[in-house]
C-alpha cells in the first residue's frame, strides 16, 4: 500500500542529493563562529532579504522566541493574531521567556488588517502594558495557508513605525506565499524588522530556522540563543541541508500549492464535505458532515494508506509537500471519492 502523508510539510525526509551535499560539508565549532558551512548559510539568508545578518537556529519556535525577546522588555505586550504560532504552539514561551503579554486578535483566517492593529494599541498610561511588538505570520498556519501580500503588510509597517513599535514575521511559510505574489525576499525584508523562516518545512532540510535582521539585533540573538541551550557545534551538515534547500526547493513549493488546490476541488464536489477554507498555498482545511467526524474520517483515510491531522472534532487538515507526487494526488482524490460510499 502506498503511504500519503498530508499530516505536514515537515515531514519531508532529506533527498539523495540533500543529503551527498551534507556529507561533503565543511564544518567547524559554530559557538567560535567558526562553521564555514552555516556562516555561509546566514550570509545568504540575510542577502536574500537585504538584511545585514542572520541566525541559524534549530527551531522556528526558537527564531520566535529569540525575536520576541530581543523587542521586548518586561511589562510590554505583543500584538498578534489569536491563530498565531508563537501565542497556540510555542508553549507559552513569550510569558516564560520575556515576560510579556499578548494581545489577540480576530481577523479573516488568520489575516490581520492595520485597523484593527491601529485600534488594539494601548495608550501610554501607568497601569497599561506598552504595545511594543506586533507579530504577523506569512502563511497563517492555522489559518490554512492564508496570505498577506506586501501591500498589505506596508501600512502594518508604517503604523508600527509611527507607533515605535516593531514588526516581526513569522514566515515559517513565507516562500509559500511569495511563489504565489511573485514578490522578492528583498521587499519583504523591506518591510520587517526582524524575520524568522523555516528550513525544514516546505523547503525540506531535516532541522533549522534563520532568524534575520540588522547586526545589532543578530548580536543580541546570538547570546539568547546560547542562554536558551541552542549554541550548536559542527551544526555545518545541517547547514549544507539549508544552503540546498534555498537554492532548489523555493520555486517547486508552486506545485505544492496547486496540488492542494486540485484537492480542494475534488472535495469540494463530494457529499460528505462541509466547509472549505479558501485554499491560497499548500494548507487545506476542511470540515466533514456527521455522522462523519474528525476522527472516523481520518481512521477511514488511513485503512486505504493516507495519513491527516485532525483540526478540530469535524475538521481535518491536509498539507502537501515535496514528497507527494502527482500520482499520489490522483490516489489521494480516488480515495476521497470511494469515501462517499461509507458515508
Ligand atoms: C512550524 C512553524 C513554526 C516553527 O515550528 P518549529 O517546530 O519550532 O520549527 C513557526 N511558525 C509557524 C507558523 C509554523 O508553522
Amino acid at each position: 500500500m502506498t503511504h500519503i502523508n498530508l499530516i505536514s510539510d515537515t515531514v519531508t525526509k532529506p533527498t539523495p542529493e540533500m543529503l551527498e551535499v551534507m556529507f561533503q560539508a565543511e564544518v567547524g565549532d559554530d559557538v567560535f563562529g567558526e562553521d564555514p558551512t552555516i556562516n555561509k548559510l546566514q550570509q545568504k539568508a540575510a542577502e536574500m532579504f537585504g538584511k545585514e545578518a542572520a541566525l541559524f537556529c534549530p527551531s522556528g519556535t526558537m527564531t520566535n522566541q529569540i525575536a520576541i525577546a530581543i523587542h521586548t522588555q518586561r511589562l510590554d505586550e505583543v500584538i498578534c493574531h489569536e491563530y498565531s504560532h508563537i501565542y497556540q504552539y510555542e508553549t507559552g514561551g513569550y510569558a516564560y521567556n520575556s515576560n510579556v503579554g499578548i494581545k489577540l486578535l480576530r481577523g479573516n483566517n488568520g489575516i490581520l488588517s492595520v485597523d484593527q492593529i491601529e485600534a488594539a494599541i494601548n495608550p501610554t498610561y501607568d497601569w497599561l502594558t506598552h504595545s511594543r511588538l506586533v507579530v504577523l505570520e506569512n502563511t497563517s498556519n492555522k489559518g490554512g495557508g492564508t496570505y498577506y501580500t506586501n501591500k498589505d503588510i506596508e501600512p502594518i509597517k508604517d503604523l508600527c513605525k509611527k507607533r515605535n513599535m516593531f514588526l516581526h514575521l513569522d514566515g515559517a511559510r513565507v516562500f509559500n506565499a511569495l511563489v504565489e505574489t511573485n514578490e522578492s525576499p528583498k521587499e519583504v525584508g523591506e518591510l520587517f524588522d526582524t524575520i524568522s523562516i523555516c528550513l525544514s518545512k516546505g523547503l525540506g532540510a531535516p532541522v533549522g530556522s534563520l532568524l534575520i535582521g540588522n547586526k545589532e539585533q543578530i548580536r543580541k540573538a546570538r547570546r539568547l540563543r546560547k542562554a536558551m541551550g541552542g549554541g550548536m557545534r559542527q551544526a555545518g551538515y545541517l547547514a549544507a541541508a539549508g544552503i540546498y534547500a534555498l537554492e532548489n526547493n523555493i520555486n517547486r513549493l508552486k506545485d505544492d500549492n496547486d496540488r492542494a488546490k486540485q484537492l480542494g476541488k475534488t472535495l469540494s464536489t463530494l457529499n460528505y464535505v462541509g466547509d472549505i477554507r479558501p485554499i491560497k498555498t499548500n494548507i487545506l482545511i476542511f470540515d466533514v458532515k456527521p455522522p462523519f467526524n474528525a476522527d472516523i474520517f481520518l481512521k477511514l483515510l488511513k485503512e486505504k494508506g493516507i495519513n491527516a491531522s485532525p483540526f478540530g472534532p469535524s475538521t481535518i487538515r491536509f498539507v502537501t509537500h515535496l514528497e507527494i507526487t502527482d500520482s499520489m494526488i490522483e490516489k489521494t482524490k480516488s480515495i476521497l471519492k470511494e469515501l462517499e460510499d461509507r458515508f
